[in-house]
């Protein structure tokens, strides 16, 4: 037996994993097909790297600064995606360190990651990003214009467009959360049937500690969660 203590980062992905299961199961979905991502915001890479060696392995990274200083100190068998604000001209430093970038919120955006990544060889996964609650703070899409931009998007050829992620807006009552989630799983269906090439678009990135279990049965294939296992953030 393990001399180790579980840690409460180990016990808090434990439980996540254990939630997703149940939500899964309740919705009459396969609990495989929903991603647990640790956001790794303002924490500390030991702490980061207790929730890989727990069996989460995929990162959530907002900014490009703290990825770059941390990128280091992450074991490496964890995979990580960019899911922050991002200004083209940081582009160029995350491209060979991310497997997928999930907060594409423009088509200069998406054209500076098709010219980064074809001079590194590399075909990069996208999700576009949806301000599904039509928030003025918030970056993403339109809901109304995603559509189009997906076709467009999908003739670059450095960027394989995999899905939609979304952030549901703070404060929202639960009925009004689920109406988004559902809101995002319609439109998922929308792009994939206007566009042929469509079966990697599978991808639904939504739902945080608030709202994780919701966005399961509504459909979420990735879950982004911070401080449900790290704890408050300073
Ligand atoms: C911070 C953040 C999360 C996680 O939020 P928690 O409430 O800490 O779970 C998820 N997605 C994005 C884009 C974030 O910035």
């Amino acid at each position: 037996m393990s001399e180790k203590s579980l840690t409460d980062t180990a016990f808090n992905v434990a439980k996540a994993f254990e939630k997703i299961k149940k939500a899964a199961l309740e919705s009459g979905r396969e609990p495989s097909e929903i991603r647990l991502m640790a956001v790794t915001k303002t924490v500390a890479p030991e702490k980061v790297n207790e929730a890989i060696e727990a069996g989460c392995n995929l990162l959530g990274e907002n900014r490009v600064q703290e990825l770059l200083e941390k990128y280091e100190h992450y074991d490496k068998n964890a995979e990580i995606h960019f899911i922050g604000r991002l200004q083209t001209n940081k582009v160029k430093y995350i491209v060979d360190k991310v497997s997928m970038i999930e907060s594409v919120d423009s088509i200069k955006l998406a054209e500076e990651i098709e010219k980064r990544c074809a001079k590194i060889g590399k075909v990069m996964d996208v999700l576009l990003e949806v301000n599904i609650a039509d928030e003025e703070s918030k970056s993403g899409f339109d809901f109304d214009e995603v559509l189009s931009v997906s076709e467009k998007i999908m003739e670059f050829p450095h960027i394989r467009l995999r899905g939609l992620m979304t952030i549901g807006r703070f404060g929202a009552e639960i009925e009004e959360t689920r109406h988004y989630f559902e809101k995002m799983r319609h439109l998922l269906v929308d792009i994939r049937a206007k566009n042929i090439d469509n079966i990697y678009i599978n991808i639904l990135s939504m739902g945080m500690s608030a709202d994780y279990e919701l966005a399961v049965a509504e459909g979420a294939t990735i879950v982004r969660i911070g401080r449900g296992l790290f704890g408050a953030r300073k």
